[in-house]
């Protein structure tokens, strides 16, 4: 069978393993992934600009609380939708990225000094993150686990001189010598993935004592999210489940991490791009306005970070 006529895999929660699902909560889109045909959310898949933008109905998790979609693609449909995907960033230039990158490094120093040792980031595109984190600490070797084999070369010109191994799948992670990570990087990640609780432990194993993790997902329970709603961008195709502070700092819990901290993050955008995006969340449409591309600023988005040790 093609991936394109598999039936929408069917899932447990992806924090605990329970079946039972609250009822008195449920996010859908209009209309509904889960009836929609594999070629129609393949169209949906892409872009962001889009009408009638389908998602796989959020449910909440009745033993634990976590947000997730019970219906989802299955792995080889997955495969098949990320290999059509560009570019993650939406266009942003790169000097306001790399000022919401060093925030997350701020961030990481106030909770835990970084130490030498092993670097393991999954999904670093093209290594914004890891320029940062290199500044701050002699790490190596550094173990980049890539999907996208396209910016692959820009990771080699970044760590050209550093012992490094460029992966591209988290199945890689085995060949990680168990005990030697002294960061592990995961930036919007967690949400992305159909089996995260298995993969935080296995990282857990990889690390040192006292070794440290960072971890960004959207927060589902954000204000922006409340208000928003369904058309809250974190709802999408994209995203097998959604965290809030307690369900990250529960599934860092559940994976053997220790004190961990879970703080709001600044995005650094331009203002009349952000205001592209209010237009079109409030249903207005996509709406062309001038550049000014000075106008910035730092917005507390509905984004979080949680920092956490290997005891
Ligand atoms: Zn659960």
């Amino acid at each position: 069978m093609s991936p394109a006529e598999e039936p929408y895999l069917q899932r447990a929660c992806p924090a605990c393993g329970s079946e039972s699902l609250d009822p008195t909560w449920r996010m859908t889109s209009e209309p509904v992934a889960e009836t929609a045909s594999f070629s129609d959310l393949r169209q949906s898949w892409r872009g962001f600009f889009k009408e009638g933008k389908h998602f796989f109905t959020y449910r909440r998790c009745q033993s634990c609380g976590q947000v997730y979609s019970p219906r989802y693609f299955t792995p080889g449909q997955l495969a098949e939708l990320y290999r059509q995907m560009d570019d993650n960033t939406g266009g942003l230039p790169e000097a306001l990225l790399a000022k919401t990158q060093r925030g997350y490094l701020d961030l990481l120093r106030h909770h835990a000094e970084l130490e030498p040792g092993g670097y393991l980031e999954l999904g670093p595109d093209i290594g914004l993150f890891t320029r940062e984190a290199l500044r701050a600490a002699d790490f190596a070797p550094c173990w980049m686990v890539e999907p996208n084999l396209a910016v692959h070369p820009a990771l080699e010109e970044l760590l050209r001189g550093k012992e490094h191994h460029l992966l591209a799948d988290s199945a890689e992670i085995a060949q990680v010598p168990d005990g030697s990570l002294s960061l592990v990087v995961a930036i919007h990640v967690l949400d992305h993935l159909l089996e995260p609780q298995p993969l935080l432990e296995l990282l857990q194993k990889k690390m040192r004592p006292g070794g440290s993790i960072l971890v960004v997902t959207h927060n589902q329970q954000s204000f922006i999210a409340q208000i928003f709603g369904r058309r809250w961008p974190a709802y999408c195709l994209q995203h097998p489940q959604l965290y809030a502070p307690s369900s990250l700092e529960k599934s860092l819990g559940r994976a053997g991490f220790q004190q961990v901290q879970v703080r709001g993050t600044k995005n650094y955008f331009p203002v009349m791009y952000l205001l592209q995006h209010f237009l079109f969340a409030s249903g207005l449409g996509r709406v062309a306005l001038p550049g000014f591309p000075a106008w910035r600023i730092g917005l507390k988005l509905g984004n979080i970070a949680a920092m956490a040790r290997k005891p």
